[in-house]
């Protein structure tokens, strides 16, 4: 292994690493080769109680500092993100299994663009004023206090900086519980939190499975959880987090259309069609993977996109030239493959693809099946893979009434010259983050979230704020109280 994937230690709490080789040991495996890169371990209920301690004791002298300073902490440490990004993408690579080619311009950048967002916004946040004859009324924006980030493993180094740098900025303090399967870079953004002078207690990363976040969400002292992950699981935390009438923001699971009409530009629409479903090897929550083709450009388009998925590049995710690399795990390879075998039994026409690729790692080819119908398994549930669905359409009437329905909600897209038709589609699409003639960007100054079983919340951009903070009414009177006795 040319590259140090151990980390000093398990957890990073109170502005150290610290370990407890008591807790359940979870390897880490590298999904190129199959090869353990490194080990961590568990959280035990000792390191939780150490986190929650040392974030509820940390949170109120954070809060009590201006945003200015606040926010100066976070845009230095995305600068040193940004320093930083050749070797975090590497340790992203390693983590994950996806290229290096999209590491380097995604993950960590994207982590940078959030804290430097935040860090920004930081010293914006006040209250207002609410005139009431001589009296008045002000609000203060005030901090959660301490905030439970519980993290999904295709974007580790996103989800730890979407999560924390909105949390910090309005002066709460953050957990951080990474995936199991991809321990490794919530460490190193904790590590550079601090380097960038965030005081010791507000950013700690704990490891561990389902229990550890369970420990985490149900304990009286946290105030806020915000999850990645699937719809089932948020069902569980949203569950545990009502218990304690605690805030929450759900970023979970969808299966989101993409319709293409005949008049789209049908290189366009191919182009979004494979970065909504084969980009980080089709795990991505947002992806389009229900592609909706109108009749009369059915066949073209499924030509052009097996020409264009014929040069995709697999490989060792580490060559820059790669451009399509391993599944995060064999479990989720698994996964994928068997909706490829659900499909076929179906009756779907698999159109590309469809097989695991004989070389070590977990490695599966990019697969289009065409002739889906809205019944099938593969057109209802979240595959999280490289499988994308064609399905055909005549009408516009027809299409957006198939495409919503779905129990998700989380994003939708529609690819069409007709300027009216693009915008009346996207009002109609029950979907929190809707594209047109484009599909899943993402940049920090939109909200990004779902509706329906998709989540509840908004992370980035303004909206997020509202998320990480609450407001407080304070009445003021100039005048006597007029009291009846
Ligand atoms: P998952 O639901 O299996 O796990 C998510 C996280 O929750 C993990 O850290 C896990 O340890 C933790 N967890 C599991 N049970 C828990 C419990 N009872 N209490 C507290 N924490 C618990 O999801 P995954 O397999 O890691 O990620 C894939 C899923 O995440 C997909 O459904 C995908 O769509 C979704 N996702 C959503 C977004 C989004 O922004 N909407 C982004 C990325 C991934």
């Amino acid at each position: 292994m040319p590259y140090d994937t151990q980390p000093k230690a398990s957890h990073f709490i109170d502005g150290a690493y610290v370990e407890d080789t008591e807790g359940t040991p979870i390897d880490v495996i590298y999904s190129a080769t199959g090869e353990k890169i490194a080990q961590v371990h568990a959280a035990t209920p000792a390191i939780v109680e150490q986190a929650i301690a040392a974030a509820k004791r940390a949170q109120p002298e954070w809060a009590a500092m201006s945003g200015t300073e606040r926010g100066r902490i976070l845009r230095r440490a995305a600068d040193i993100l940004r320093e930083r990004n050749h070797d975090l993408s590497v340790l992203e690579t390693y983590d994950t299994g996806k290229p290096y080619q999209e590491t380097s311009v995604a993950d960590a950048t994207s982590g940078a663009d959030a804290l430097e967002y935040f860090g920004g916004m930081a010293a914006t946040l006040t209250g207002e004023h609410i005139q009431l004859g001589e009296n008045w009324v002000y609000t203060r924006r005030e901090p959660l206090g301490v905030c439970v980030g519980i993290g999904a493993w295709n974007y580790p180094t996103q989800i730890a900086c979407w999560k924390g740098a909105p949390a910090l900025a309005c002066g709460n303090a953050m957990i951080f519980k990474p995936s199991e399967t991809t321990p490794l870079s919530a460490l190193k953004v904790a590590e550079i939190l601090h380097e960038a002078g965030l005081p010791a207690g507000l950013y700690n990363v704990v490891q561990g499975m389902g229990e550890v976040g369970s420990a985490l969400v149900t304990d009286p002292r946290v105030d806020k959880v915000s999850l990645t992950g699937s719809v089932p699981t948020g069902r569980k935390v949203y569950a545990a987090a009502a218990e304690g009438i605690k805030h929450v923001t759900m970023e979970l699971g969808g299966k989101s259309p993409l319709i293409v009409f005949e008049d789209a530009d049908i290189e366009n629409a191919i182009g979004g069609a494979i970065l909504g479903n084969f980009y980080s090897s089709g795990q991505v929550c947002s992806n389009g993977t229900r592609v909706f083709v109108h009749r009369d450009i059915k066949e073209k388009f499924l030509s052009r996109l097996a020409e264009r998925l014929d040069k995709a590049v697999i490989g060792d995710p580490m060559d820059p030239d790669t451009s399509f690399g391993p599944m995060v795990s064999e479990r989720q390879m698994q996964i994928a493959l068997d909706y490829v075998e659900k499909g076929k039994a179906e009756g779907a026409r698999l159109a590309y693809g469809g097989a695991r690729i004989d070389r070590d790692g977990f490695y599966m080819q990019p697969t289009v099946f065409a002739d889906v119908t809205d019944d099938m398994v593969i057109a209802r549930e979240e595959i999280f893979g490289p499988v994308m669905a064609v399905l055909d359409f005549e009408d516009e009437e027809e299409v957006i009434a198939r495409a919503n329905d779905t129990e998700f909600g989380l994003a939708a897209g529609v690819f069409t010259n007709d300027l009216t038709r693009a915008h009346r589609v996207a009002a109609r699409f029950e979907a929190g983050t809707c594209y047109i003639n484009t599909y899943n960007d993402a940049p920090v100054e939109a909200p990004f979230g779902g509706s329906k079983n998709s989540g509840v919340g908004r992370e980035n951009s303004k909206a997020a704020i509202e998320h990480y903070s609450q407001l407080k009414s304070v009445f003021v009177r100039m005048d006597d109280v007029e009291a009846p006795f």
